[in-house]
């Protein structure tokens, strides 16, 4: 019978003797260590033989030091794995806000990596040797593409609507049509926005009808601006009215007042061009009379998260002079990355190839079907063994960022359904694939798994093969 010692055994001795030194599994794995560094391993070793030793008290034998290596090994690659994982975005959505919205076109990659590298002159002006403004990498292109007076660029939408509230209307009241008090993803609502703003929110109309006179009924003398929201992620169908942007800059103007408008999603071209349903552009708000334009730079826009403001030069001015400017102002990688995009806009007829999200946004059915017809064969052959059956089927992308929410876009990709009843297996494969090294993100609608393959680009194909064959893992 095993004497016990401060609640060990003599058997437990022994095996806690067989651990090797933390100093003998440093030397035996010289490849962890260039791999990872010294203190990294060190760290890893002293965890692995702590859990061993537990395990040992626990009655388990005491591991090898191939296993313990192993172990370490398994724990050092875990950590090193950056936590913003690439994915595959299959979910038939393609400006995703959850994973990370526009792919950026290979020309806004090279500036952003250019810019990364190097010092620029981001607020310096090489022809002087003077202070410059940031704001001059892009603004000369902005007023190009929008008709704008005067740009200025923030971290994101939500900031630039942030921004030219508290600007222009703080402790003054700001009218705005009930159909219009959008929530964008529940963090962005804007009567919280203008509250935080310190703008008083003047509601007018009801939520399916308002008419140009509940905006002149509101106006007073605290009245700091007409403000349009692009309805961005519903629709108000049936019957309706709003009150058009030329309608609204007449009735502000008279006033002596501005009118704005958040349009969101700020594509700048007419994506009817493309067979796509047709979204307001800065341009024509600007032509209809709005002030001041603002909108995001990673939805249809294509480039990288930023908040684009457009308008008239003084307002403009009056915004940048505002303290919170450069609280939400973005850096050298973003303009690099916007200044290329916003630069791809100037040549339409390459537009739709170059422009990364145009590009997914415009591929026809047959091109996911043909990709479909290729990826079945392997991949029905590594999920053999699963009670499934992969077809290909049409199915309907979204655009996605609210960005035309009804507006669907014929698509095509592979559907899993169960054999027999077998409904947590539909589960158990999508958690399989976002568990891939490179996870793989589908939809799960009427008891099936969609991988829309509209956002997997030809040139991805090969490794979203790989993954999957061989060894998938079985059902
Ligand atoms: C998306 C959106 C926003 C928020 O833009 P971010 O760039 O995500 O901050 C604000 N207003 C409208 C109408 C939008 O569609």
């Amino acid at each position: 019978m095993a004497s016990m010692v401060h609640g060990t055994t003599s058997d437990d001795n022994t095996a806690y003797r067989a651990l090797p030194s933390l100093d003998r599994l440093l030397a035996a794995a010289p490849g962890l260590v260039e791999r990872h560094g010294r203190r990294e391993c060190t760290d890893a070793l002293r965890r692995i033989l702590a859990d061993a030793r537990q395990g040992i008290t626990g009655g388990q034998p005491a591991p090898d030091s191939a296993g313990l290596l192993d172990a370490a090994a398994r724990y050092l690659d875990a950590r090193a794995a950056p936590r913003l994982k690439r994915v595959f975005n299959l979910t038939g959505t393609v400006l995703h806000t959850n994973l990370g919205r526009a792919v950026l076109p290979d020309e806004a990659i090279a500036a952003m990596v250019e810019a990364a590298r190097s010092p620029c002159a981001l607020e310096y002006d090489v022809d002087t040797g003077g202070r410059g403004d940031r704001d001059d990498v892009v603004n000369a292109l902005l007023q190009e593409l929008t008709g704008a007076e005067a740009a200025t660029v923030v971290n994101n939408n939500a900031a630039a609507v942030f921004l030219l509230l508290n600007t222009l209307a703080q402790r003054k009241e700001v009218i705005v049509s009930r159909g219009e008090l959008v929530e964008i993803g529940g963090a962005f609502r804007v009567p919280d926005i203008m509250k935080r703003a310190g703008a008083r929110l003047i509601e007018v109309g009801c939520t399916n009808r308002t008419h140009p006179r509940d905006f002149e009924e509101a106006i007073g003398p605290r009245t700091g601006l007409l403000m349009k929201v692009h309805t961005s992620n519903y629709a108000v169908e049936g019957f309706t009215a709003s009150v058009t942007q030329a309608d609204m800059a007449r009735i502000a103007h008279a006033h002596g007042l501005p009118f704005v408008e958040d349009l969101g999603s700020g594509t700048l071209t007419d994506l009817e061009r493309w067979g796509l349903p047709h979204e307001p552009t800065p341009r024509e708000a600007i032509a209809n009379g709005a002030d001041l334009v603002s909108f995001s730079g990673d939805k249809l826009l294509g480039g990288p998260q930023a908040g684009i403001l457009v308008g008239r030069k003084d307002l403009i001015g009056k915004i940048k002079k505002n303290p919170l400017k450069r609280a939400l102002r973005v850096g050298k990688i973003t303009l690099a990355g916007l200044e290329a995009v916003l630069r791809l806009y100037r040549d339409p007829d390459t537009l739709a190839e170059r422009l990364a999200t145009l590009r997914l946004l415009t591929r026809p059915r047959d091109a996911m079907l043909a990709q479909a017809e290729r990826l079945h064969g392997p991949v029905s052959t590594a999920l053999a063994g699963w009670p499934l059956t992969v077809s290909i089927e049409p199915m309907l992308s979204q655009i996605g960022s609210g960005s035309l929410p009804v507006d669907r876009l014929p698509s095509a990709g592979l559907v899993f359904r169960p054999q027999g009843r077998r409904s947590g297996v539909l589960n158990k494969l999508e958690a399989t694939l976002r568990g891939l090294p490179v996870p793989v993100i589908g939809r799960i609608a009427d008891n099936a798994l969609h991988l829309d393959l509209r956002c997997l680009p030809t040139s991805d194909e090969a490794a979203f093969l790989a993954q999957l064959t061989p060894g998938f893992p079985a059902c």
